[in-house]
């Protein structure tokens, strides 16, 4: 089994982009990455600072606007229009998931479509489905990056979605079929789950649901990609199959917690061809991908 070393092939993208700011920067433009991040959800907090954190060192320019969690919708939609109008700022991104009060589609829909780094708003979603793509959304675009870094094939081969979300599930799904792989998408109410997850070449895991992939549910020597990122702070909160795993009672019993995905790794190493690890995977992908599109976005606005 080959490892997909995800933060590996993140910091060579990380590279490329820091290369490709400096030279808008040398054209005059800084990119500029504004991020809106509504209530204090420690996780949003935490991806927040590493995002504008990898900004920064890729040599663009990044900001959090943080708005409180009473903050009204339409206060949120001000500060959306304010960075529309803010010639500086060439990416907007909006930490998801929103407090409830807020309308998601109507937030997103407010973004101007040409600095949505995220790819979430309706126009990007249309022009993705067409073949047209301005800016995939950032965790199916790293899988993509990193399953090319392997040479993993996508023409002609059988790819598998688990997960059907709108910033997953689907846009991974348009971009395998973009690249010629005949693509199936599997949900809540797929009937015989482990039978059609068999029939893949690459599976992409994205349900939250820990450890559910298990052997079972894998071709041998299929590439398997696990986006799922679920924290596990006892072993009641585990499946069996990694109830059983010693890293990860060990985990909970040293530290309180352990961070694992959708796929039983330990199971799976044993039969996939490829396999992301949890962490260490999909996740340093996502950040690499959003300053990819953030750079795109300022190149973009200076033509
Ligand atoms: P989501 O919006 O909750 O969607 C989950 C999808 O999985 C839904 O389509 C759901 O089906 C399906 N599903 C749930 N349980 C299932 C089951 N037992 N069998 C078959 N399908 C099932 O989740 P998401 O936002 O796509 O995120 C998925 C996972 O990826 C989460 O763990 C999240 O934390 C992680 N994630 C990681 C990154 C990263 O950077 N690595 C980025 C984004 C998300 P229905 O549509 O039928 O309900």
């Amino acid at each position: 089994m080959i490892l997909l070393d995800g933060a590996a092939v993140a910091q060579r993208i990380r590279e490329r982009v820091r290369g490709q700011a400096a030279e808008l920067v040398r054209e005059g433009i800084t990119p500029f990455l504004r991020v809106l991040l509504v209530g204090e959800n420690p996780a949003s907090m935490s991806y927040v600072s590493s995002k504008t954190r990898s900004a920064e060192e890729a040599g663009m320019g990044a900001e959090t606007v943080r708005l409180p969690a009473s903050a009204s919708p339409d206060e949120l939609l001000a500060e959306v229009a304010r960075a529309n109008a803010d010639g500086s700022v060439h990416g907007i991104l909006v930490q998801l998931p929103l407090p409830k009060s807020h309308d998601t589609s109507r937030v997103l829909d407010a973004i101007d479509p040409r600095k949505d780094v995220d790819g979430f708003h309706p126009e990007n979603v249309g022009r993705l489905q067409q073949g047209r793509t301005r800016f995939a959304p950032c965790t199916p675009a790293g899988v993509i990056e990193l399953l090319d870094a392997y040479e993993v094939p996508l023409s002609g081969r059988r790819a598998v979605v688990l997960g059907r979300s709108d910033i997953v599930g689907k846009p991974m799904a348009a971009l395998l079929l973009a690249r010629d792989a005949t693509v199936t998408i599997c949900h809540s109410k797929t009937q015989d789950l482990a039978a059609v997850c068999r029939e893949a070449d690459v599976l992409v895991a994205a349900i939250g649901r820990p450890g559910f992939v298990t052997r079972d549910y894998v071709r041998p020597g299929a590439a398997v990609v696990d986006v799922g990122i679920n924290r596990l702070t006892s072993l009641d909160e585990a499946p069996e199959g990694l109830r059983r795993s010693d890293r990860v009672r060990r985990a909970i019993a040293e530290k309180g917690r352990i961070l694992v995905g959708d796929v039983d790794f330990d199971e799976v190493s044993g039969v996939a061809g490829f396999l992301t690890p949890v962490p260490g995977g999909v996740g340093p992908l996502t950040v690499a991908m959003l300053l990819s599109n953030t750079v795109k976005a300022a190149r973009l606005i200076s033509e």
